[in-house]
């Protein structure tokens, strides 16, 4: 991922991400020797894919700290050379996790899960299916006000709602500025819902997953999802009797951005960073499938740490003294959690 940003800060802080990625080899290409080192020390499988809060991104900040040490940079974080942030690291099916559907007792974590939207919470009642919950005035769609639901009180129901879009298109669908499952929500909580369900009708749909990397705020109630092998539950269109429980736990981790200065008493300051962390062992955000396995992240992005790290060797021995410069190697990359924090904390 690149960032290309820059911003005007109150002290006249100008910042500018730093970032070289690329696909080449590196053994292709003529690079310089230290480059090199970085680049492969950062990327090598010990550092185990430099995730937020592992040993993994302990290992790439203490390298990075160690060079901008040997540079002569000062530590500009709250923590010498560390500016610690928080985060939700996983999100776990909790074990109060329930779904009755009739007399049926679904399993949690298998045929059913909650999704990242959901409260920690329970609902019980009649569960009714609202279509695609879509409302889209200006399509002419509002699948509550379709013949099905004419006369019938949903205040209090359980939502049973297709996750599909009705024209089953995918991210091409026409209704896609609809299809967000958080705003399909908001729409179910405006029409009364006291939990959703969520199933998808369309084959070709991928599921949503519990993903703690979203960044989303939680609704008031319970909302699961049911996987597209069990939903046959939930064919016909009877209103059934359901008891859902949504319980999600989450595992809190600490992620560090390493920050060091060259002071030159100037009255600006360039900050010029880099992310060092990488995606660990894949997870949802990668291209890849298949068993875990290290993703070292050479070219997101080692490279441009390494760029940064060589940067501030060169400012400091030959650079320019009218600007004082803070070299930064964020974490948290997805979210932007990193640089959110570094951001919250010159602003606020
Ligand atoms: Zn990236």
């Amino acid at each position: 991922m690149n960032y290309n940003l820059q911003m005007r800060l109150p002290l006249s802080v100008i910042a500018l991400l730093f970032s070289l990625n690329g696909s080449a080899q590196l053994d292709s290409v003529s690079v310089h020797p230290l480059l090199k080192q970085h680049i492969s020390t950062l990327a090598s499988d010990e550092f185990g894919g430099r995730e937020p809060g592992t040993k993994g991104e302990e290992l790439a900040r203490n390298y990075i700290i160690k060079e901008f040490k040997a540079i002569g940079l000062s530590p500009k974080g709250e923590n010498g050379f560390l500016q610690p942030f928080n985060f939700t690291k996983s999100l776990q099916v909790g074990p109060k996790s329930k779904l009755i559907v009739g007399t049926t007792p679904l399993s949690a974590g298998h045929a059913f899960y909650p999704l990242p939207y959901s409260a920690n919470a329970a609902a019980k009642g009649q569960g009714i299916k609202v279509g695609y919950g879509i409302n889209a005035p200006k399509l002419g769609h509002n699948d509550y006000t379709s013949d099905f639901l004419r006369g019938i009180d949903l205040k209090g129901k359980i939502f049973i709602i297709d996750a599909a879009t009705p024209d089953k298109d995918g991210p091409h669908s026409k209704f896609a500025e609809f299809a967000d499952l958080r705003s399909r929500i908001d729409t179910a909580i405006k029409y009364g819902a006291a939990g959703v369900l969520f199933y998808t009708s369309d084959k070709e749909m991928k599921e949503p997953t519990l993903n703690a990397k979203m960044r989303i705020t939680p609704c008031a109630i319970p909302v699961l999802y049911m996987v597209r092998a069990e939903s046959a539950i939930l064919n016909g269109t009877a209103p059934v009797q359901m008891d859902m429980v949504a319980e999600i736990i989450k595992e809190e981790a600490t992620g560090n951005n390493v920050m060091g200065y060259l002071d030159n008493k100037a009255a600006t300051t360039i900050v010029i960073g880099a992310h060092y962390d990488h995606l660990g062992h894949g997870g949802d955000e990668s291209l890849y499938r298949g068993e875990p396995a290290v993703h070292n992240g050479a070219d997101d992005n080692a490279s441009g740490v390494a760029g940064v790290i060589e940067l501030a060797r060169y400012i400091k021995e030959k650079g320019p003294k009218n600007n004082n410069y803070l070299f930064m190697a964020f974490s948290g990359e997805k979210g932007l959690i990193g640089f959110r924090t570094f951001h919250q904390k010159i602003y606020h």
